[in-house]
């Protein structure tokens, strides 16, 4: 699992291209998917080098890992999703779509946002 640092996500973090920003702190920069998919759709990255989950909870320092998945939690609350609902997703790889190669968790919400998957697998 190579990082690209090239990606668009590490050229967002570096101030290289814009984003429109909701929360920042030392280990996290959340900001509005620019082709959202619900209402509200926001991107939450940690700041470090990590492509998906498994190289981040693998490689990550303790703290980092600590602080984004805080960081996850109070961009919820920030954006009034906690009583509602909301729902929080993390692409990793082809069979999920992956688009770009650095860690980030979708926080979608505004809706009700129907089932969590296609059906197609399931037996109910
Ligand atoms: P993935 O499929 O990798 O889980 O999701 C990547 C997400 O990044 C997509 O929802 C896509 O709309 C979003 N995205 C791609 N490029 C940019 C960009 O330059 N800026 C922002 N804000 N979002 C982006």
């Amino acid at each position: 699992m190579t990082y690209d640092p090239n990606n668009i996500f590490a050229k967002i973090l570096r101030g290289e291209i814009p984003c429109n920003k909701v929360y920042e702190d030392e280990y996290a920069l959340a900001f509005h998917d620019i082709n959202p998919q619900a209402p509200v759709h926001v991107l939450v990255i940690p700041k470090g080098e990590y492509v998906s989950m498994a190289d981040f909870t693998a490689d990550a320092p303790d703290e980092l890992i600590t602080g984004f998945f805080r960081a996850v939690g109070t961009v919820a609350k920030e954006l009034g999703l906690v009583e509602p609902g909301y729902r929080t997703l993390a692409n990793a790889g082809a069979h999920a779509h992956q688009e770009v190669p650095h860690l980030h968790i979708h926080i979608f919400g505004g809706v009700p946002l129907g089932p969590m998957l296609d059906r197609q697998f399931s037996n109910n």
